[in-house]
């Protein structure tokens, strides 16, 4: 599945892209996304991919498809409870950090481990985890970026025999962008998340 990830990009862009018949567009950062959204087809789905502070849970609860950048259990806390009070299940995804870089943002294998085994997501009724995402370190060293993505299909493996094996929407791996979206195929990604060489490049100076 494509996720053309349309942060920075116009309106028109947009529809220009869902004209062609791509339904499903990523932005990360919710005000951005707030003021688009209502200017393209409502059959377009949002998924965001960008952290997400608890405060804004409520502005993207109730329209988003995808949650896929969830990176803390308060995180997950306050999505359920926004949720419950629209009576809405949100899809999410685990976001996991892989990569060497220093990110602010994922949780690493053991977090998500332990939290499971506190029974931290039980009676998240309002939150449906549908897999695990990740970012691979940003470098042209692709037997690096190979072991990253690897290592993500690797957890999602650990995580669905362990944990999600009866549930049938444990089941998406989100990995690989513009610079390395064929090596996250490979390695089984099932979702991409490809923006600038759909869109073409960013503009640098606009915050992204
Ligand atoms: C911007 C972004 C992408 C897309 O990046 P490109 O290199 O332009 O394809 C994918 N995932 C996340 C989380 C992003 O922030």
């Amino acid at each position: 599945m494509l996720i053309a990830v349309s942060k920075t990009k116009s309106v028109s862009e947009i529809i220009e892209a869902y004209n062609a018949g791509q339904k499903y567009f990523g932005e990360n950062r919710v005000q951005e996304l707030l003021d688009k959204k209502d200017h393209v087809p409502a059959d377009a789905e949002w998924h965001l991919i960008g952290h997400l502070q608890t405060n804004k849970v409520k502005y993207v609860v109730p329209f988003i498809s995808m949650i896929q950048s969830v990176d803390s259990l308060k995180l997950l806390n306050a999505i359920n409870n926004e949720a419950s009070k629209v009576n809405k299940v949100v899809n999410c995804l685990l976001q996991i950090y892989i990569a060497e870089e220093e990110t602010k943002y994922g949780f690493s294998m053991s977090e998500i481990e332990s939290i499971i085994n506190l029974k931290g997501l039980d009676g998240l009724k309002y939150v449906r985890i549908c897999g695990v995402m990740g970012m691979a370190t940003f470098t042209e060293d692709f037997s690096q970026v190979r072991k990253e993505f690897s290592c993500l299909r690797e957890y999602f493996k650990i995580l669905k025999a362990g944990y999600f094996n009866s549930e049938t929407h444990f089941r998406e791996i989100s990995m690989g962008m513009s610079g390395d979206y064929k090596i996250a195929v490979e390695e089984g990604s099932t979702m991409v998340r490809i923006g600038s060489l759909l869109f073409g490049e960013r503009n640098k100076n606009k915050p992204v």
